[in-house]
Formats: structure tokens, C-alpha cells, sequence
């Protein structure tokens, strides 16, 4: 019979966040996939819990990730684990779950702590509608396209950031998003826990003159909806520039205001008064 892979989350920073059942499950498996084993072993000698460990990480997921579901379709349990929170959120454990699906293997997640679920529900930001943005890659172009991307996305935006690279995200996003409200949430359930609801301009300068410390969910306000169609409406052309442009192509009255009015979304009567007003000038 075949194992069963066990995606288990641990504390992002308070041990005491390790469920009963991450732990049991922890201690019932065969063998537990690390992303980083010395990290891991850390929270297994605190829980006293001395499965065999073996690493499963970004680089050596290609090869280890054939080891393992060998090891799953010989009748092995195996618990992933990463360094802190879910495994497969901004972590290894999204290709393994391929694999489990492509060879039959079952699969059970266990609900857990993840960062930005903690971030998102404490930011006061709207969490009916959001998305989940992951880290944004060092290579600057590729930083803007993606925060373009996402500039007209109402939802709430959330990214994940490494104090190093704080600094030069938050520019980035206020070049992209304008000064939009932003709360920076810090080394969340760690004794500086910190939650700083503020604008994009302002964390700018305050990051300018304070050195940023600790792991960081950024948790950006949407696009403003109303906002847009007001921008959407501005780009459109007037409707005399589209009557006096069909007119020159040759459109007679009924065909010229009907698909003037189509184009702008506007009622047909409207359109027709108007051409009415300035046909003289066509
Ligand atoms: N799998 C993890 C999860 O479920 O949240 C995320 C792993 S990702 C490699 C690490 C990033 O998560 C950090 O750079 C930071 O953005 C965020 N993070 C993790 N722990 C955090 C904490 N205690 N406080 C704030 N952000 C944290």
C-alpha cells in the first residue's frame, strides 16, 4: 500500500502556534522532508520528536522529489515541513503535491500557522477579496511588470518582503501604485510583533531613516474602483471627436450616432441631440 504525504504547517516565529495534530502526525510518520534540516531541528528537539529527517528544498527538489514519492509508492509516510508556516505558500511543497496527484499518492494538508493569513485578518484591510502576490524577484524589470500587473486589481494586494530588500520594494510600489495605504506587518507572533497601518509614502520615509529589521507581509489597499471608470472615462475620446472622425469616414446619421453611442456607452437619444446641435460643423 502506499504512503501518505502529510503537509504540515509549523510556528512562524511562536512555537507554542504547533497544533496537537501537526505534532502527533510529526511523531507518526516514517520520515519528515525539511527544507532546511539543522532549522527543523530546532522544533523537533523542542517537541522531542526523533523521526529521521531528509531535505527537500528549492534546488534539490528535481531529485529529491523522485526520491521521496519512491519512498511514498513503497508504503512510506512523509510529513513535509519548511522553515516556518505552510509548506507550498513562498515555500517547497507545491511540485511534491504534483507529483502525489500524477502517481496516486493521497494527500492530507493540515490546517496551520501561514504569515500572510495572520497579516491579512489583523491589517483592517478589506479581506473579503484579496491576492496573494509571494515575493517580488530582485531583477527591477521584472519587479515593475509585476507590480503593473496588479496596479488595477481591486483586492487587496499582499506581498511578502526580506528587510533587505524593503526599502527598494516599497519605492517600487509607490512608483507603481501611487500613495496608497499600506500596513507593514513585522515578526508577527514574536515579542516585536508589529502591525504599522500607514501610506506607502510615509513607510518610504521612515524606512529611509530607520534600518528595517525582522520578516515583513506588506498588505496594500486595492485599486479604488471609482477611480478607474473616472480614468477609464477621461481616456475616451468626446463624443464630437467620434461624430466629427465616422462622419469624415463616410457614416450617414443612424449608423454615425448608433455606433458613436455603442462605443461610449452612452444613450442613443443623447448622441442623436447632439449631432443634431453641430451636423452643420461635420
Ligand atoms: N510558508 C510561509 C508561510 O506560510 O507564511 C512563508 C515562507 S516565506 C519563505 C518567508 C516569508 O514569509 C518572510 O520573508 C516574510 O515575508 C513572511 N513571514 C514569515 N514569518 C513571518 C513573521 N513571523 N512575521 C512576518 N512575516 C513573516
Amino acid at each position: 500500500m502506499n504512503g501518505k504525504l502529510y503537509l504540515c504547517p509549523t510556528p512562524i516565529g511562536n512555537l507554542n502556534d504547533i497544533t496537537y495534530r501537526t505534532l502527533e502526525t510529526l511523531k507518526s510518520v516514517d520520515l519528515i522532508a525539511a527544507e532546511d534540516t539543522r532549522v527543523s531541528a530546532k522544533l523537533l528537539n523542542h517537541f522531542d520528536i526523533k523521526v529521521p529527517t531528509t531535505s527537500y528544498y528549492e534546488h534539490n527538489k528535481r531529485e529529491k522529489g523522485n526520491y521521496l514519492i519512491e519512498k511514498l509508492l513503497s508504503g512510506t509516510n512523509i510529513a513535509v515541513i519548511t522553515d516556518a508556516g505552510m509548506p507550498g505558500i513562498s515555500d517547497p511543497g507545491e511540485d511534491l503535491v504534483k507529483l502525489c496527484i500524477q502517481n496516486g499518492i493521497e494527500i492530507e494538508a493540515l490546517p496551520g500557522p501561514c504569515a500572510f493569513a495572520t497579516a491579512l485578518v489583523a491589517s483592517g484591510m478589506p479581506t473579503g477579496r484579496f491576492a496573494f502576490e509571494g515575493f517580488l524577484t530582485v531583477n527591477k524589470k521584472n519587479r515593475l511588470e509585476h507590480l503593473q500587473s496588479v496596479r488595477n486589481d481591486t483586492r487587496t494586494l499582499i506581498f511578502y518582503e526580506a528587510p533587505h530588500k524593503l526599502l527598494s520594494t516599497l519605492r517600487d510600489m509607490l512608483e507603481v501604485f501611487g500613495n496608497r495605504k499600506i500596513v507593514l506587518a513585522r515578526e508577527l507572533t514574536k515579542k516585536f510583533e508589529e502591525y504599522n497601518r500607514t501610506t506607502l509614502q510615509d513607510a518610504v520615509t521612515y524606512y529611509e531613516e530607520t534600518s528595517p529589521k525582522g520578516e515583513f507581509v506588506l498588505i496594500i489597499e486595492g485599486a479604488d474602483a471609482k477611480k478607474l471608470e473616472e480614468e477609464y472615462l477621461n481616456s475616451l475620446p468626446s463624443a464630437e471627436t467620434l461624430l466629427k472622425k465616422y462622419s469624415a469616414e463616410g457614416m450617414r446619421a443612424k449608423e454615425l450616432t448608433r455606433r458613436v453611442a455603442d462605443e461610449l456607452k452612452q444613450p442613443r437619444r443623447e448622441i442623436y441631440d447632439l449631432y443634431l446641435n453641430i451636423k452643420d460643423t461635420l
